[in-house]
């Protein structure tokens, strides 16, 4: 059940009816927005009076939602989410998120060169890896701890928000301590106890989208994450795996206008995971973003040659900032910013 407050319901309306249902024993779940809040219901709604709820003051109507997804549903919450990363950084909102950085956090000069240039070009959000979940188990893993500080000092000292992978339960508080986003890998996007875990965090979330998953299982995989509280949820198509062996996935870009019809989250596209070419991020980046995307995550390494990991797909600094300039009018053709 959802309970939609009216436009600009007061606090104390909204908390009255946050009680009512914690009275039922049931669990609301309140996803606030500018204009309207909604509050999901969650628990057996059986012996639950919808009437009474509905009188209560500041409430506009009770609905029951058909989409299996129920919090990520556009039909729960009609606006669009808009994730604040604090000091004026946002995701979801008017302006592209641009996040960029190498894929894996390696040393402090790679860093910093890094930062340097991502920020200069316009960036707002660093990735770097320091758990790097990796086919062979032979191959670099990341630096762990060590290379969370790095990449937390680094972005520091550029202004820069950040996100970063977390792959164990056991990592969670570490990783939230140093980063502004926790990233779900696609190897993970259904391990749910991961999910279950990151849910109980307030912290933003880039869900990446499985690689052999469907778009319901891709919504649904968000719906273990902000049931458990955590309404912070960036969605991220990062191509998926079909009979293309050209590129390194098949970068399925209807999904992001799709996504925006069926759910009120931000999606932002991966367009060096989806691809595995730097000559393909450039022209994907343009595509995503004219087809809706509220992001881009891009792998940008200063000696792409010398990466630890994924130098194959990574883009140059130059190229980055040639790209970022390129985007100037094309967003602001379709009303947005960067
Ligand atoms: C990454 O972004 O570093 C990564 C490992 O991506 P994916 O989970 O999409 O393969
Ligand atoms: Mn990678």
């Amino acid at each position: 059940m959802i309970i939609v407050m009216r436009k600009f319901a007061e606090k104390a309306e909204i908390e009255r009816v946050i009680e009512t249902v914690e009275k039922l024993e049931l669990k609301p779940i309140p996803l606030y927005g500018t204009e309207r809040t909604v509050i999901a219901v969650i628990g057996d709604e059986r012996p639950v009076d919808e009437h009474h709820i509905s009188s209560l003051p500041g409430v506009d109507r009770v609905m029951t939602v058909l989409d299996p997804y129920k919090l990520a549903s556009r039909e729960t919450k009609h606006e669009n989410t808009v994730i604040d990363l604090g000091e004026g950084v946002t995701v979801g909102g008017n302006k592209i998120a641009m996040m960029a950085g190498p894929c894996a956090v390696e040393n402090e000069d790679q860093m910093e060169t890094s930062a340097k240039a991502v920020k200069a070009a316009g960036a707002e959000i660093m990735r770097g890896g320091a758990y790097k979940p990796r086919t062979s188990p032979y191959a670099f893993e990341g630096l762990g701890v060590e290379g969370l500080k790095i990449l937390q000092n680094t972005a520091k000292r550029h202004g820069l928000k950040t996100v970063t992978e977390v792959m164990d339960i056991r990592d969670i508080d570490v990783v939230a301590e140093h980063a502004d986003i926790l990233q779900i890998g696609t190897r993970n996007m259904q391990n749910f106890n991961l999910l279950k875990e990151v849910g109980k965090t307030k912290k933003p979330v880039v869900l990446k989208r499985g690689m052999s998953a469907t778009v319901k299982e891709f919504l649904l995989a968000t719906e273990h994450i902000m049931k458990n509280g955590n309404p912070n949820v960036i969605l991220c198509e990062r191509g998926i795996r079909t009979f293309e062996t050209e590129t390194r996935n098949t970068l399925a870009l209807a999904t992001v206008p799709l996504i925006k019809e069926l759910s009120h989250l931000p999606i932002i596209v991966d367009p060096s995971h989806s691809t595995g070419k730097p000559s393909l991020v450039a022209p994907m980046t343009k595509a995503a973003i004219v087809a809706g995307a509220d992001g881009i995550l891009v792998d940008v390494h200063p000696k792409p040659e010398e990466a630890l990991c994924d130098g194959d797909q990574a883009i140059k600094p130059e190229v980055f900032s040639q790209l970022m300039k390129e985007l100037k009018p094309l967003v602001a053709a379709i009303g947005r910013t960067i």
